[in-house]
């Protein structure tokens, strides 16, 4: 399954990075502000925001920005999970 493969690629990644001591930073939307201004740490897996100040763990990020993804699409989400292809 290719989410699957994105998965396993990302972990070897980080783990690659976490054993060779470097430091990659990815920037990512803040959940708060909703402007790319929010830097994720993939060595230390937290992420700070440069405008707001807020910050915490990956997971914590991760979660955030899937309900944000969720409430924001919740129509098109429901139609692709309801849409047999047939109209
Ligand atoms: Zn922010």
């Amino acid at each position: 399954m290719q989410a699957e493969n994105d998965k396993m690629t990302w972990k070897v990644a980080k783990i690659i990075c976490q054993i060779q001591e470097i430091e990659i930073e990815v920037l990512v939307k803040c959940p708060y502000c909703e402007l790319r201004v929010a830097r994720l740490n993939l060595k230390e897996s937290l992420w700070e925001c440069d405008r707001c100040n807020k910050e915490g763990a990956e997971e914590e990020l991760l979660r955030l920005a899937q309900e944000n993804f969720f409430d924001k699409h919740q129509m098109a989400y429901w139609e692709t999970r309801n849409n047999k292809g047939v109209k």
